[in-house]
């Protein structure tokens, strides 16, 4: 039996936790920690009083009810060499990492036990698939039916963490307290909780594409920290193939990095890299305040910065639009979520903005978001739209929909015209492929 420190990342549960439990079937002491990495907090442009820190600081009061979590502040690298000299554990066990930059640092940390003679383990979690072991590329619907095949939805039996020895550390007030986390606004864990239990998954498959009406699961920031088992996630909504289908778009975008890992920075459809974007800095500027003149896109940005959410299909329209419309690297776009993103993975975000943006995985070969026409068909009554931007809350919702055909006063001027850019964009294209 060994003296263990089990590493929480992103799946900040005790139940259906397979590290964990690895971990402490392994050990005779385990220490729980949790580091809140100023690096990441630096490349995510969190401050203090961020929703993102909130709820990062509200799953790790809620896990500290079910395990003593000593939680500390700093590179995590440094925290480790610390921790290891002052506790002598046997073994580090963690989950395995699912993106780039987790994997960069479990390296880091994998070679510092190296150095101190300690164990490293990792333990695959949090997805439904080993997708690692899928062979072939292949397109989403060849990936899927294989996918299908292999889904492990297996629970653990419930265990109990009770050898953690009491240590003069940190707890996770002490930490949050020092980078300034506050009680959340808009996300917390309950209401995740909550929302799982109750979600009507029979009506998804209806009502997931309209952003004005509360039909998506809202789960991805509860799946992105961990505190729901991707398993109970997987066996609540079974009913629901449409949602079982989501889920499996999250681990094909990891299945894509396993067989191109290249992908992070180069377009995967090798005739779409060079492309000449304009990056013009005052449309770039437009869109990041949410002032481009088309109210479904200005809307979207108000919900990301203020939310630290976006609804699926308007994070679709905002990527087709700066890339399309106001042709700007997709990168930025990918940068700019990446800085708001409550869900933010890296993985998921840059495969979902090369898709959206036609560089990534969509066999279509240009396919665009009209804001106008999606304006009109998934948000027919403009509840969206007026929900963010309700200064337009007198205005006909025809006149809210197509922004070039009515001029609305005291609202921005469309920054462009949808179809001269898109015919440029395509040009640009059809450059490349040739
Ligand atoms: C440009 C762009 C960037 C995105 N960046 C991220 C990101 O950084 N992190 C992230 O979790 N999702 C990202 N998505 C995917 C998707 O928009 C969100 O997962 C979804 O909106 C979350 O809301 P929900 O939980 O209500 O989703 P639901 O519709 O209820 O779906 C259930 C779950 O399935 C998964 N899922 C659904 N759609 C996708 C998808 N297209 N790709 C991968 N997983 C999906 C999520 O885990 C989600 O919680 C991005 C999409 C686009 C178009």
């Amino acid at each position: 039996m060994w003296r263990v420190l089990f590493w929480f990342k992103r799946d900040l549960r005790t139940r259906d936790n397979r590290a964990l439990y690895e971990a402490a079937s392994r050990a005779s002491e385990l220490i729980p920690v949790f580091v809140i990495d100023e690096e990441i907090l630096g490349k995510l442009r969190i401050d203090k009083g961020d929703e993102r820190l909130n709820f990062l600081c509200d799953a790790l009061r809620h896990l500290s009810k079910e395990i003593r979590l000593y939680v500390f502040y700093g590179r995590t690298c440094e925290v480790f060499e610390q921790l290891l000299d002052r506790h002598k554990v046997d073994a580090v066990f963690t989950a395995k990492p699912l993106t780039w930059d987790g994997e960069e640092r479990c390296a880091e940390v994998e070679a510092l036990c190296k150095e101190s003679g300690v164990k490293y383990v990792s333990v695959r979690d949090n997805l439904l698939v080993d997708v690692g072991s899928i062979a072939g590329g292949g397109n989403f619907s060849s990936f899927y039916r294989r996918w299908l095949r292999m889904v492990d939805d297996r629970i653990l039996p419930e265990f109990r963490v009770d050898k953690v020895p009491s240590l003069d550390e940190p707890g996770f007030e002490e930490a949050c307290r020092r980078v300034g986390a506050e009680p959340p606004k808009f996300w917390s864990v309950r209401g995740c909780l909550e929302r799982l239990e109750g979600f009507d998954f029979g009506s998804y498959a209806r009502f997931r594409d309209f952003p004005g009406v509360d039909g998506s699961s809202r789960l991805s920031p509860a799946i992105r920290l961990g505190v729901v088992s991707i398993r109970e996630v997987y066996r609540v909504s079974k009913g629901s193939p449409e949602f079982v289908r989501q889920l499996a778009w999250r681990e094909y975008y990891y299945f894509l990095k396993e067989k191109f890992p290249w992908m992070k920075d180069l377009e995967l459809k090798y005739w779409m890299r060079g492309i000449e974007w304009e990056n013009d800095p005052s449309l770039v500027k437009a869109f990041m305040e949410g002032r481009t003149g088309y109210p479904i896109v200005d809307a979207g940005v108000r919900q990301l910065k203020t939310e630290k959410w976006v609804h699926n299909r308007v994070r679709l329209i905002l990527a087709s639009f700066l890339a399309k419309d106001l042709l700007v690297d997709w990168r930025v776009g990918e940068r700019f979520f990446r800085e708001h993103l409550i869900d933010y993975d890296q993985v998921l975000n840059v495969g979902n903005w090369q898709w959206a943006s036609s560089v990534g995985v969509d066999p279509l070969y240009l396919r665009v978001f009209n804001p106008i026409s999606q304006s009109r068909r998934y948000d027919p009554d403009c509840r969206y739209v007026r929900k963010y931007l309700p200064e337009l809350e007198g205005l006909s919702c025809e006149a809210v929909h197509d922004p070039l055909k009515w001029r609305i006063e005291g609202y921005c001027e469309p920054v462009v015209d949808h179809y001269q850019r898109v015919k440029r964009f395509k040009e640009l294209a059809s450059r490349r492929k040739r």
